[in-house]
């Protein structure tokens, strides 16, 4: 692992040009990780680029150089090495993929069990809390400057892969991380406040909506709601608005699984997520079954077919799971 680490430095090392990239629909870890190494790389020196196909939500715009990061370039171009992270795919890199001229070497940093290693080099730790925890190692190994603004976006991918150092994947090595950050002057009040205190009163108009028709079956352990098209529209909320909305349905005390369904723009296709609040219940095996992945305690698919199908489908793949699982 330390000799792998160690080539991934040295092809950096060498670069004079580095793209990073990160998933579409980026969340905390995905900003912060891609954020974090394209600062650190920038103070050695290095030509960085930043891409991603949808724009850096909102409550992460606070985060010194996010407005960096760009759509891909129409034209492919060309880079010395290319790194993607928090990304267990290749095509969850979106366009970005097919805009990349040429490249001596593609790195994949990452901590989902399913990852494709799709990379030259690849980095895959599921046990790693955050893709941002491995590149905390990274910048360390490498003995690049942990400053102020880098220790912040780290923080901010940590904090929020972990749901606020609440969630089973928080570790002492997690929290040891998070208390190096805080010593290097990540400003706590401030990231809490932008990132779960900032919300626009559309996300909670939008959360009326879904609420009123959240449904609870199976001995009310499982707990599921969609978020359609005309409920977006009706509240004015935007696509971004939608995360974390899973977990009110997860709070519930009796639940053991929630899902959220989210009728996309284009014509039969769900996104569908998951949380498992049980060991004994893995929701990435029921994902995969659908195409997609995730971690055993969070995952996700993109599914196509009629609304109806996909309920029926998802649902009884969980009951299923649930029943395997003698629940
Ligand atoms: P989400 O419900 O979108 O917050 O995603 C939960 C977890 O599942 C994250 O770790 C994602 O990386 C993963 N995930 C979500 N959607 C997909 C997908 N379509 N394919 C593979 N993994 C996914
Ligand atoms: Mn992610
Ligand atoms: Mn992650």
């Amino acid at each position: 692992m330390n000799n792998l680490r160690r080539e991934i430095v040295r092809q950096l090392r060498e670069a004079r040009s580095v793209l990073v990239l990160t998933h579409y629909r980026p969340d905390g870890d995905a900003v912060g990780s891609q954020l974090a190494l394209g600062l650190a790389l920038q103070r050695t020196g290095k030509k960085v680029s930043l891409w991603n196909d949808d724009p850096v939500p909102a409550k992460f715009r606070f985060l010194p150089g996010s407005e960096q990061i760009t759509t891909p370039s129409r034209q492919p171009r060309a880079f010395d090495v290319v790194v993607a992270v928090d990304s267990s795919t290749w095509s969850r890199l979106g366009t970005a993929a097919e805009r990349i001229a040429r490249r001596r070497c593609l790195i994949n940093i990452d901590h989902h069990v399913s990852n494709e290693r799709y990379g030259d080099l690849n980095w895959v730790e599921p046990n790693a809390s955050a893709t941002g925890q491995l590149v905390y190692r990274l910048i360390q190994t490498a003995r690049w400057p942990i400053e102020r603004d880098v220790a912040t976006a780290l923080f901010v991918a940590l904090s929020t892969d972990t749901g606020s150092f609440s969630y089973a994947n928080t570790t002492a090595e997690s929290l040891r991380m998070a208390a190096k950050l805080v010593a290097s002057g990540v400003d706590v009040g401030t990231v809490s406040r932008h990132v779960y205190e900032s919300y626009p009163s559309a996300r909670l108009h939008l959360l009326q909506r879904v609420l009123a028709e959240l449904k609870l079956i199976h001995h009310r352990r499982i707990a599921y709601y969609w978020v359609t098209n005309e409920m977006l529209e009706e509240s004015r909320a935007k696509r971004e608005d939608i995360e974390g909305v899973i977990d009110y349905a997860r709070s519930i005390d009796s639940v053991v699984v929630a899902i959220l369904f989210e009728e996309l723009p284009e014509p039969r296709r769900v996104r569908v997520s998951f949380r498992s609040k049980d060991r004994r219940v893995a929701v990435d095996a029921i994902a995969k079954q659908f195409g997609g992945g995730g971690h055993p305690e969070a995952a996700g698919a993109r599914i196509e077919g009629a609304p109806a199908t996909v309920e029926r489908n998802v649902l009884a793949a969980t009951r299923a799971a649930l029943r395997a699982a003698g629940l």
